[in-house]
């Protein structure tokens, strides 16, 4: 017997906050990217002119990111008939290595400055191009925050602006306390302990897009909602078992086996699989569920 497909995921609304909070950011870290470029030109500073080129590359991701949650929410079709989520899970991996990558530069360049023994000098343009760029980056970071569900890339997203919001107040306090010390390796220091942060934060993006690509079960508390509403229905099956979940992109797939009294008539069992298979549905709304009636002693 075979369950009633349910309908494909959509691709995402205009109105798809997900789509939508990833634009914004593409679009603010042009802008910004440009600003910080004229700044650079203008005054010829080479940290205004890196801090535009971060930006450059802020507005790469963001846009990279939404290419692919797009790409995850097309409807499954006949060569990919479980869909396209493992886009978002694919971008997170390779977006992690690329930011661990970045990290490790930070971390180089605040050692060879600890070794070297550098005099920190900043224009104040480099200094207020490092206020705006915390600012935006604390901004982006409050907005993809507020997307609900728990898109991969979304996540992703967040994570590479916290980590420039980390960087961008490293410097700040690096400079304020540079000027009011005189130490110089204060700044190296600083920067030596955001690079810490930040590597924990690439380490949470690669396991979270990881964790999809090796269809990694649902979360404990959608495992437990999901056995509740099992539990709901005891009275109609006589046993359960082979619960599998995992998650793709924006679709979560269900699948259990339903144990059934062997002379049990075929439009009863189908009726309760089709019930049992409905509340999941309804609990989780866009998933794929598959019940299957097994004969009690077969
Ligand atoms: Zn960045
Ligand atoms: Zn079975």
């Amino acid at each position: 017997m075979k369950e009633r497909e349910p309908a494909a995921p959509a691709t995402p609304s205009p109105g798809d906050a997900g789509a939508r909070a990833l634009s914004a950011a593409a679009w603010l870290s042009a802008v910004l990217a440009l600003g910080k470029f004229a700044v650079g030109l203008a005054t010829g500073s080479l940290a205004v002119l890196a801090s535009a080129a971060d930006s450059f590359a802020d507005a790469l991701m963001s846009a990279a990111n939404g290419w692919g949650y797009r790409q995850a929410r097309v409807p499954a079709d006949e060569d990919h008939p479980f869909g396209h989520g493992k886009w978002e899970g694919a971008l997170a991996v390779g977006q992690g290595t690329l930011l661990l990558g970045i990290v490790g530069g930070i971390c180089v360049s605040a050692a060879l400055a600890l070794i070297r023994a550098e005099e920190v000098r900043w224009p104040l343009a480099g200094v207020a191009v490092l206020l705006v760029s915390g600012i935006s980056s604390g901004l982006l970071t409050f907005v993809l925050g507020r997307v609900r569900g728990r898109s991969v890339v979304v996540a992703a997203d967040a994570a590479h602006y916290r980590i420039d919001l980390a960087a961008a107040a490293a410097g700040v306090a690096g400079l304020l306390l540079v000027r009011a010390t005189g130490r110089h390796w204060i700044d190296p220091l600083l920067g030596l302990g955001a690079a810490a942060l930040m590597a924990r934060e690439c380490a949470g993006v690669l396991r979270k897009g990881l964790a999809e690509l090796l269809d990694e079960s649902l979360p404990p508390a959608e495992l437990s909602r999901l056995e509740a509403i099992l539990a709901a229905h005891r009275d109609r099956y006589l046993d359960l078992h082979g619960l599998r979940t995992r998650r793709s992109g924006p679709v979560r797939f269900i699948e259990v086996h339903l144990v059934f009294p062997a002379e049990a008539p075929l439009g009863a069992v189908h009726r309760a699989v089709q019930d049992i298979g409905d509340s999941i549905r309804e609990a989780f709304p866009g998933s794929r569920v598959l019940v299957h009636p097994d004969a009690a002693g077969h």
